[in-house]
């Protein structure tokens, strides 16, 4: 029986995965998506989908910013507006204590010839989101920020996939590699696959998918909680998280609460599940009460955890392998990649296709992660 051959095999049909192929594939490489479950089954449908430049890691920002052009294009990227919405993401002082952090945060950025975040008085405050509690003293906010809708995005984005040619293969896990040649060659169960280039996109595991390879990259993991509620008549537009406290915030175009802001459930990698943690959701609910104290009654109706990688510096992992020719890492976005998914992709295919990138990438090489050799 012959072997389908590709140009490249992305592992992982996350957004990240499907990001990849598509620039991949409008380049012109035969492009096969190798899904373990179902497209979008595991962080990029349960994330919360902000797509924010605020606060971002300084080695983030430029290609954050150029990410955040690519949403404000979304359309002509994927077909579709992935339900983007750009009424801004703030990130609050609640008390006099705090302002210190956001003034330096805006002064730096400043100094670097940023001017995207903005600080902003207690009376704009109240003007972006007037049913925060009078106690806030200001923040900072990030105007052409937003959110997203999740699962529009994973759509849009398959659909675009196909549209350009990708084979996408769900329930299709990649369990053993070996070379061929100058290819790979990729076994799931029965089933093989050869391809000159392997993207790594295989977000929570990874680390174990590098393993396969002979790459040994130091990863943690998270498993961010979320909580919805029932639908209430619209009152606020930004995405508003706070300084000091685990807690983003936003009403969705359905009238629902979406919070979230990184408190950790439990997460069980070899059954490829997560839990929550109620005592720790509480926290969460307990910070929206403090700053809407309007949500206080409102009943949640659902929540839950998603899994990802993180890393010890928060900064994705994003580059070719020093060690295995042909071999491409794109994960550990450490609870923030939603937001970089259009620009993700269009990275990898300029490593795969021209050799490399103008892109600002040098803090996400793989290197910095991997445990030194012993000099011969
Ligand atoms: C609760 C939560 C809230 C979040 N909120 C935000 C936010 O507001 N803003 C933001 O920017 N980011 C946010 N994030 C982060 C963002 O969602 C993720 O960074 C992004 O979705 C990661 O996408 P991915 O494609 O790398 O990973 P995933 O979507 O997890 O995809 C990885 C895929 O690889 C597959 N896979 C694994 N192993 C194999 C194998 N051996 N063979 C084949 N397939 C395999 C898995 O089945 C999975 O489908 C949040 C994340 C969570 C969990």
């Amino acid at each position: 029986m012959s072997v389908p051959g590709f140009d490249v095999a992305v592992v992982g049909g996350g957004l990240h995965g499907l990001s990849a192929a598509l620039h991949l594939a409008r380049a012109g490489r035969r492009t096969v998506v190798l899904e373990r479950a179902w497209v979008g089954r595991h962080a990029s449908s349960a994330t919360a989908a902000g797509v924010r430049t605020l606060g971002r890691d300084l080695a983030e920002v430029p290609i954050s910013l150029e990410a955040m052009e690519m949403w404000h294009r979304i359309e002509a990227l994927v077909g579709d507006d992935c339900g983007f919405h750009a009424d801004g993401q703030i990130r609050v002082a609640e008390f006099d204590r705090h302002w210190p952090d956001l003034l330096e945060r805006e002064a730096r950025m400043r100094a670097l010839g940023y001017t995207h975040e903005e600080l902003i008085d207690a009376a704009e405050l109240r003007r972006l989101a007037p049913a925060l509690s009078p106690h806030c003293v200001g923040a900072l906010v990030a105007r052409r920020d937003g959110a997203a809708d999740p699962h529009r995005t994973i759509v849009a984005f398959r659909r675009s996939c196909e549209a350009a040619g990708v084979t996408i293969i769900e329930g299709c896990g990649l369990d053993a590699v070996e070379r061929q040649g100058p290819d790979w060659l990729l076994r799931s169960g029965t089933r093989r696959f050869v391809a000159s280039a392997v993207v790594n996109a295989g977000g929570a595991w990874a680390g174990r998918l590098a393993a396969l390879f002979g790459d040994e990259i130091e990863l943690g993991m998270k498993a961010s909680m979320m909580i919805v509620t029932e639908r209430l008549a619209p009152f606020i537009d930004p995405v508003v998280s706070v300084v000091g406290r685990a807690l983003s915030f936003k009403q969705s175009d359905q009238g629902t609460l979406v919070i979230g802001g990184g408190l950790q459930g439990v997460a069980d990698l070899d059954r490829q599940s997560s839990s929550v943690d109620f005592a720790n959701l509480a926290k969460g609910a307990r910070a929206a009460v403090d700053l809407f104290p309007l949500v206080g009654d409102v009943r949640i109706a659902r929540s839950w955890t998603g899994i990802e990688a993180k890393t010890r510096d928060l900064l994705p992992v994003i580059g070719a392998s020093p060690n295995q020719p042909g071999l491409f890492h794109a994960f550990g976005f450490s609870g923030h990649g939603f937001q970089l998914v259009p620009v993700v992709g269009a990275i990898l295919s300029d490593l795969i296709v021209e050799g490399g990138t103008q892109r600002q990438i040098a803090g996400f090489m793989p290197e910095r992660l991997m445990a030194k050799r012993a000099a011969a």
